[in-house]
């Protein structure tokens, strides 16, 4: 089957099993392509809350999948393939945080969602780079211990001012985004507005013109009407999703480019097979599911 016969193939499953797809912005461009949405965590979460039909196809990582399915019990959520994981989430284990809430036990835990649903289980409230500020300036205490990404919260940590305990992990593609290539492209590019993604290290961002989830790239794109190009430093996928949305644009890469193998192996046939034989079923556990569902919908609340 080619690319064409695929689409057509996955049109038809789609609307015999009564399916919706949803992919994040990283994904393969024709993966995003045959999407029926696309968005970042927090628009994919905010999207998975509110869906009517019976079966969810998840194009992305593993916890996002876990993330609808929380948030949708009485659904069947399939992800293409379940060996999608995110190493960020890794670092964030159930007994590390148990440990560490024996250590800073006052302290609010704040996770972004970047993490296992047995994590979300055992904090106070989620984030995600779209919502962090937001999610941290509505808490009432300055003893907050944010997890798992250090580069997220020490950014959200310099914006809001609150002297947060941070978590040593990180994000394996942001962490390498390279800054002699984002420097060589603005040399080459000096008319264009450097977008930076705040799971990047701050000497990344401390040259950037817009620090922004991938979600709010539209809209820093949107707010500039007089820029033409746009240098973006995220993954890769992300240029797609520009690109798509802002076709008058130019949105570059940096030379050295940051691509998340995970979010990379949902492919295609992947997700043909996905509807053809239900596959793979995201399950949880009720209880965990529960407990990690109040600070999914918590973060959720917080406008
Ligand atoms: S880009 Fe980073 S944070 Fe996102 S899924 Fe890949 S490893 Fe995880």
């Amino acid at each position: 089957m080619n690319i064409d016969e695929m689409k057509t193939e996955i049109g038809r499953l789609k609307k015999e099993k009564n399916a919706i797809i949803l992919a994040h912005n990283y994904q393969l461009p024709e993966v995003q392509d045959i999407a029926d949405f696309t968005g970042d965590s927090l628009e994919l979460a905010r999207k998975a809350a509110s869906i009517t039909e019976p079966v969810i196809v998840f194009c992305g990582v593993y916890f996002m999948a876990e993330t609808a399915a929380i948030l949708n019990p009485d659904k069947k959520v399939l992800i293409p393939d379940m060996q999608a994981g995110c190493p960020l989430a890794d670092f964030a284990t159930l007994k590390q945080v148990r440990e560490w809430k024996k250590v800073y036990l006052d302290h609010v835990f704040v996770a972004y969602v970047n993490t296992h649903a047995e994590t979300k289980a055992e904090i106070d409230i989620c984030c995600t780079s779209g919502n962090a500020e937001k999610v941290i300036n509505s808490i009432d205490s300055d003893k907050i211990v944010f997890l798992p990404d250090k580069n997220l919260g020490d950014y959200i940590r310099r914006k809001t001012g609150k002297p947060m305990v941070l978590w040593e992990g990180f994000c394996v593609v942001h962490e390498k985004a390279d800054f002699d290539s984002i420097m060589e492209a603005k040399a080459m590019y000096p008319e264009a507005l450097v977008m930076a993604h705040p799971e990047c290290p701050r000497r990344v961002l401390d040259i950037a013109d817009e620090v922004c989830s991938t979600g709010q790239m539209f809209g820093a794109v949107e707010r500039h009407p007089e820029v033409r190009q746009f240098i973006v430093v995220t993954e890769c996928g992300m240029v797609h999703a520009l690109s798509k949305r802002f076709p008058d644009r130019e949105f570059i890469a940096p030379e050295k480019q940051m691509r998340c193998a995970n979010m990379k192996k949902i492919t295609l046939p992947k997700v043909l097979d996905s509807l053809k034989y239900g596959q793979f079923e995201v399950k949880i556990d009720p209880v965990i599911a529960e407990k990690a569902k109040r600070s999914i919908v918590k973060m959720l609340e917080i406008k």
